[in-house]
């Protein structure tokens, strides 16, 4: 595919329209470029701010047509967006993404072998599409583990984790049906995060080591710099962008690590996204990692990603958004982000709220400082 540039004043098109999308389009038209977005949902996140919304399904062959009738180039901003879109628009626009790091991603057993084949360390793991292959998998890789269904998991979902032969009960009924993998539990000191941009032309931008506290498995607060040794960031860094290499990235990728008990980085996950863990970046760093994908997929040159100061991110659930609220009037010290949903349900991501610090220390008090949170 010829790489091409996209100038400010030319459509930059978005699959799926959440807060993901919503941040990309507040990003592009900073810089003056239209925004049109394909989602199901009318008055969706990303819609609010977009020139045009496609209310369409993401697998609607008419929702496609529109979206390479009106952008002059394509992105997206979740992993699901189903097959036949991304190969229509491909051919009938300019998707310089591609569509191959979303076969990857969104199959775990897919990504781990991806992972594994650029030469980077994951915990053992199984395939579980049997109930054979489930009696092979707990005989090799034991309890305590965890099973995960290969696709269509987030924040948790579809994971089971496995103490004994007690807790496959809950599960057993999908084995066979649905497939999963088998990975063992690891010990883990930190969580931790790198994103990683690729432009069209090739040059590759990392933003700084995130440290990542999940609550019930969803995102609670990220803090940058993260607090490990100097050695583990660079390994951190320096796994982020060979698997950008390796993967031929074009775009965003998020790459999600534990640093175990044993002192050794593996990696969890990815998402060929912008990514929570990132969103520190929009007031903490010189560009964001929205500007960043926006410079990325547009074939501008990519910018400084250096951190300008400590920083907590917090994100905002639907259960924080009230408490929130009732405390606006002391939040001179966060930055204020909501996405414009509707409906604040319980373990939604509504939001998230900034705060920078001289110190990550600082930072968590002043947001301890705030009532809302236990950090
Ligand atoms: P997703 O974010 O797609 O739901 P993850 O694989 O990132 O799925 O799992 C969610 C969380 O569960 C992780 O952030 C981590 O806290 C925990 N977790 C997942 N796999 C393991 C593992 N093998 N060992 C220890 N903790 C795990
Ligand atoms: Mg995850």
């Amino acid at each position: 595919m010829k790489q091409k540039t996209i100038l400010p004043g030319q459509t930059i098109g978005i699959l799926g329209g959440g807060q993901l999308g919503r941040m990309m389009a507040i990003s592009a038209k900073q810089m003056g470029y239209r925004i049109a977005v394909l989602d199901p949902v009318d008055d969706c996140p990303c819609a609010q701010v977009a020139d045009v919304a496609i209310v369409a399904d993401y697998d609607d062959p008419e929702g496609a047509k529109k979206m390479a009738a009106c952008a002059d180039v394509v992105t997206y901003e979740f992993e699901n967006v189903a097959v036949q879109t991304v190969d229509y628009l491909q051919e009938h626009s300019y998707l310089p993404q591609g569509g191959h790091l979303l076969e990857i991603t969104k199959d775990r057993l897919n990504e781990k072998a991806a992972i594994r084949e650029a030469g980077l360390p994951v915990v053992p793991y199984m395939p579980v599409r049997t109930q054979d292959e489930l009696k092979a998998a707990i005989d090799e890789i034991g309890f305590p583990s965890v099973l995960k269904t290969t696709q269509g998991g987030y924040d948790g979902k579809g994971q089971y984790v496995l103490n004994s032969e007690e807790d496959l009960q809950e599960a057993l009924p999908y084995v066979g049906k649905t497939p999963f993998e088998l990975e063992k539990w690891l010990p883990f000191e930190k969580e931790i995060s790198v994103i990683v941009v690729r432009s069209t032309a090739g040059e590759t931008s990392v933003f700084p080591v995130a440290e990542n506290i999940h609550r019930h498995n969803i995102l609670h607060h990220t803090l940058v710099p993260a607090r490990i040794s100097e050695s583990l960031r660079i390994e951190a860094t320096e796994h982020a962008l060979h698997l950008a290499e390796a993967l031929e990235l074009v775009g965003t990728l998020a790459v999600e690590m534990f640093v175990g008990t044993d002192g050794k980085v593996y990696v969890n996950e990815t998402a060929p996204r912008p990514h929570n863990s990132g969103h520190f970046s929009i007031n903490a760093c010189e560009t964001s990692q929205f500007e960043q994908h926006i410079r990325a997929i547009c074939g501008l040159p990519l910018s400084s990603t250096q951190l300008l100061k400590p920083v907590i991110m917090i994100n905002i659930l639907g259960e924080h958004v009230q408490p929130v609220l009732d405390k606006i009037a002391l939040l001179s010290e966060a930055h204020l982000h909501l996405y414009g949903k509707d409906e604040a349900k319980t373990g939604r991501k509504m939001g998230h709220l900034t705060i920078l610090g001289e110190t990550v220390q600082e930072a968590i008090e002043r947001a301890e400082k705030l009532g809302i949170w236990k950090i």
